[in-house]
């Protein structure tokens, strides 16, 4: 049976799984498999598609520029298995969510 996206019903295409930042704890290619790693200075420079992280602290920071690689046609998650923490946190009708969905220009 297909998924009830409640995000997509209320009208949102994923706006949390474009042009984002998120900490992430352990192998980041487990979630992301392509993504690049870089130093931390160089990390703000890398504009084009793709997926990005640096060490920062005891954890990852991850860049993903433009849309997700993991986000669905139908604009769900296709990695729920080892979908990262802060996407699994990241919670409809939160304030993150609310920030989201303002329209705003581009953070990367
Ligand atoms: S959590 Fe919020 S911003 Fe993310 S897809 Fe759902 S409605 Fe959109
Ligand atoms: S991993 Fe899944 S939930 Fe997280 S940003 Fe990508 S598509 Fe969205």
């Amino acid at each position: 049976m297909k998924e009830n996206n409640l995000c997509l019903n209320s009208g949102c295409e994923a706006l949390c799984c474009k042009n984002k930042y998120m900490f992430y704890q352990g192998k980041v290619e487990d979630s992301f498999p392509r993504a690049i790693q870089v130093s931390y200075e160089s990390l703000s420079d890398c504009k084009q598609p793709g997926v990005f992280y640096t060490k920062f602290r005891d954890s990852f920071l991850v860049k993903i520029v433009d849309k997700c690689p993991n986000l669905g046609g139908d604009y769900g998650c296709n990695i729920q298995e080892v979908k990262p923490e802060a996407c699994k946190n990241f919670k409809i009708n939160s304030d993150d969510c609310k920030k989201e969905r303002k329209p705003k220009k581009s953070r990367l």
